[in-house]
């Protein structure tokens, strides 16, 4: 299995970060075949042994963190959505137009995974979409189509299989954002859990419980406590601490913790710095990466 961090920035606006994606490729031949530039067999086949290529959120610029890693829409066997803020969102409507316009098969659908009130959000986008799509259905001959996706609403404690991964979904804790959810993704005796934002709490604990990694996005709270902005200060009340993220890497017996979603931006060649501040809580091996930082599990290797 591969995790790529496709955008590690937050809502703050970061000319070095896109906004919040992960990428997790899973199945045996997931490092060959990303090595070889992605090309592979159409999304949502199974076990073609390729592997199963899942967005995790979709922020600002996700499209083209997704290029950058050698894959476009198409090529996608599913989008799963942690909540519906802007910042994990904003990039979505780009996803469906390029996976639509990108595809020759008009059965070729993108499942789109989300919490309650995604099929709300993705009617808004589609309507927002309309006189694109209507402008390209008149242009293109061959294109006799709308946008083919199926929105799924999920609920913590839903279990289902894509293709070679098994994902379980958990509640987080991301008030007044309700509902949010957490995705455990495990693939061949390997597992990730892609936690979104959130505060600590015990549901959280159990669904990183073992796993080979945690992806957690975190702030500095003395950092945006130095910040002028008085509204600013509010993220403070429903994000997890570096600190909070350790400690629940510690408590869930994780391998390796994965900081993303920096708050506030990070200051160039502070890595170490966070890195520390983690390390005072959790003994396991913790990664600060920049976009497009790549690992495998279960075996850790930094990739390019
Ligand atoms: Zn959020
Ligand atoms: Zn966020």
């Amino acid at each position: 299995m591969k995790v790529t961090l496709g955008g590690t920035g937050s809502p703050l606006p970061d000319a070095a970060r896109a906004g919040p994606m992960t990428l997790v490729e899973a199945g045996p031949d997931a490092d060959a075949d990303a090595a070889a530039g992605g090309q592979g067999a159409p999304a949502g086949t199974a076990s073609t042994g390729n592997p199963t290529r899942l967005m995790f959120d979709a922020g600002r610029g996700a499209v083209m963190r997704l290029a950058a890693a050698g894959l476009f829409p198409v090529q996608l066997d599913a989008v799963l959505l942690t909540h519906l803020h802007s910042d994990h969102i904003c990039a979505l409507n780009d996803v469906i137009t390029t996976h639509w316009v990108m595809t020759l098969d008009p059965q070729h659908r993108l499942p789109i995974y989300g919490p309650r009130r995604t099929t709300e959000m993705v009617d808004g986008l589609m309507a927002m979409l309309a006189p694109d799509v209507e402008f390209r259905l008149a242009h293109h001959r061959d294109l006799e189509w709308a946008p083919q996706h199926d929105v799924v609403e999920v609920a913590p404690g839903d279990t289902f299989s894509l293709g070679d991964a098994a994902v379980t979904v958990g509640r987080t804790s991301h008030a007044p954002v309700e509902p949010s959810v957490g995705y455990r993704v495990a693939c061949g005796g390997a597992s990730v859990v892609i936690a979104g934002d959130g505060v600590p709490c015990d549901e959280l604990d159990e669904l990183c419980a073992g796993a080979d990694a945690y992806v957690q996005t975190v702030l500095r709270p003395e950092l945006v406590r130095a910040m002028p902005s008085k509204r600013l200060q509010d993220i403070l009340e429903y994000h997890s601490s570096v600190a909070d993220a350790a400690q629940t890497a510690a408590r869930a017996g994780v391998r390796t913790l994965v900081l993303t979603h920096y708050l506030p931006q990070m200051a160039p060649g502070a890595e170490q710095e966070w890195r520390d501040i983690a390390a005072e809580h959790f003994d396991g091996e913790v990664v600060v990466g920049d976009d497009l930082t790549s690992f495998t599990l279960p075996r850790l290797a930094s990739g390019p």
